[in-house]
């Protein structure tokens, strides 16, 4: 056996390490959840937007962060908690465009008002593996802790922000993941159980589900009348028996 021929079977094992574990960590596992039962209310992407209300507060360009960017084409959402008891959405905006976050950096805040955008979804955050795959393709929303907030609202505005980019992106349901699947760190931590996905992170999805869903329904047609919308008299001969 050749130092060389070793070399290169040595080699070979190595890029097809690195071609497995790329492939696996780009194909995360499906999550089990109860599909939510409330009965879907239809509603076009400006619609839920108006929802989440969406307040773009963009970091300087010059920025840290920002300068070591690279161009993004979205594959994933990445879902984070800020693990910040004293900072809402606009407070961390302030945060993040002084400087005091270093060299991080995420595309949304939620809080229970609104949510904040920081960065444009086609530049990479540096918010999950320190520029591994989840920041290179992934786009970063931050839910706030804030003491005294309603979480409830906090996470329906994630929710929906999600089904959003997912349905404007083309990202499948099981590429939404916690910032946990990148790097096994504990966040979004209120979402987590024994700091693992487990029944909070699956009622996550559903709803994530659920409002990706009402994305995609189509409004009920108006029933026409002769012409008129149903309901309206006609003048046009006898009410319908039975109709009284
Ligand atoms: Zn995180």
């Amino acid at each position: 056996m050749s130092f060389k021929w070793l070399f290169n079977q040595l080699a070979l094992t190595g890029v097809a390490c690195v071609m497995v574990s790329c492939s696996d960590v780009m194909r995360p596992p499906a999550i089990s959840f109860k599909i939510a039962d409330t009965p879907v209310v239809p509603r076009s992407i400006p619609q839920m937007g108006s929802e989440v209300r969406v307040k773009q507060d963009f970091m300087s360009k010059s920025s840290r962060p920002r300068r070591k960017a690279s161009s993004m084409s979205p594959k994933f959402i990445t879902i984070h908690s800020t693990a910040n008891r004293s900072a809402d959405a606009l407070q961390h905006a302030r945060a993040l465009k002084n400087g005091a976050l270093g060299s991080l950096n995420w595309h949304f805040t939620a809080d229970e008002n609104l949510a904040v955008q920081h960065i444009p979804l086609n530049e990479t955050g540096r918010h999950a593996d320190k520029g591994g795959p989840g920041d290179r393709f992934s786009i970063g929303i931050e839910m706030c802790e804030v003491r005294g907030q309603n979480c409830p609202r906090v996470y329906a505005r994630a929710a929906k922000l999600t089904a959003i980019l997912m349905k404007r992106y083309n990202i499948p349901l099981r590429n939404v993941v916690p910032h946990y699947y990148w790097t096994g760190k504990n966040c979004p931590a209120p979402l987590l159980t024994n700091g693992r996905p487990g029944y909070k992170w699956s009622w996550f999805i559903s709803r994530v589900d659920y409002y990706r869903r009402c994305l995609d329904a189509k409004p009920a047609p108006v029933a026409v009348n002769n012409g008129r919308p149903a309901g309206t008299p006609s003048r046009i001969g006898p009410p319908p028996m039975g109709s009284l």
